[in-house]
């Protein structure tokens, strides 16, 4: 059913106030207004220009490291740079006012930890730290940025003769904890999903849209579970939240 947007705000804080247990789940999209690219917008996602099924996944980074630093890296490195947008923190002041129980998250950018929301779950990992595929141990992004940078390609441990890698999950790795943990806290009881900026085709996340018992979906473009929410919005997530918040406050 067609509603008109200043009613489509209004049933989406009111099914907010209705649900004690209230989840967001975010994508790439809620941060392409930070100035990152997400993969599929048209004209600007970043599947039009490098294919990441060729040089971000697991494989390419065992067979063909150069590869994986020379032509994948470049965007982690610039994505460390971002800084949380208003939907962001508009997440950000819904858990404050204690409505929104938590976000889980497929990106990798740190923007909603930088944003100052408390329970995130980042089910991709994040690039906040690197680790030795040796010896298993933890560094700081940086170290893993510098090598790189500085020519080091494979980059290695500082400590072993391993090869450092990102704490993303790539094509063809298995999931993280924090994905399990949040299939968890779902499993326990969701009245409520808010997906934003995403386009619901990235397995095995998409299907935790099952465990919500209302769904509401942002997102500028059409995903394959509209059919299925309450309310559907397909504007700018910056905005939309925002509106979100203000009509919270009323
Ligand atoms: P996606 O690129 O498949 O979909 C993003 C969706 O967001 C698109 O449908 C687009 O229409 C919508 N969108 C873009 N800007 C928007 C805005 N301002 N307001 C509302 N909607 C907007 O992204 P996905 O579903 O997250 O899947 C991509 C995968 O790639 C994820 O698994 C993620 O890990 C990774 N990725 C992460 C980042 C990041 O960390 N910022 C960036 C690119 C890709
Ligand atoms: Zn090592």
């Amino acid at each position: 059913m067609e509603m008109n947007y200043r009613s489509s705000i209004e049933r989406v804080a009111k099914l907010i106030k209705e649900s004690p247990l209230f989840y967001a789940l975010t994508g790439a999209g809620i941060s392409t207004e930070s100035g990152i690219p997400d993969f599929r917008s048209p004209g600007t996602g970043i599947w039009e220009k490098v294919d990441p099924f060729a040089t971000s996944t697991v494989h390419v980074l065992h067979e063909n490291p150069a590869l994986f630093y020379e032509a994948g890296f470049s965007r982690f490195a610039e994505m460390i740079q971002a800084e949380p947008n208003r939907a962001h923190h508009a997440l950000k002041q819904m858990e404050d006012h204690g409505y929104l129980k938590g976000i889980i998250t497929q990106n990798i950018d740190s923007l909603h930890w930088k944003a100052g929301s408390r329970r995130v779950w980042e089910v991709h990992g994040h690039l906040r730290t690197c680790h030795c595929q040796g010896c298993c141990q933890r560094f700081s992004f940086e170290v893993l940025v510098e090598k790189v940078a500085g020519g080091q390609i494979p980059p290695p441990c500082p400590r072993c003769s391993g090869i450092l890698r990102p704490d993303v999950v790539l094509f063809g790795d298995t999931m993280s904890p924090a994905f399990f943990e949040a299939e968890e806290v779902l499993r326990k009881g969701c009245d409520l999903m808010m997906v934003i900026g995403s386009s619901l085709v990235v397995y095995p996340v998409a299907d935790l849209v099952r465990f919500a018992r209302k769904l509401v979906i942002i997102n500028a473009q059409e995903t394959n579970y509209d059919y299925r929410a309450e309310v559907v919005i397909r504007e700018k997530c910056g905005q939309v939240l925002t509106d979100i918040v203000k009509a919270l406050e009323e």
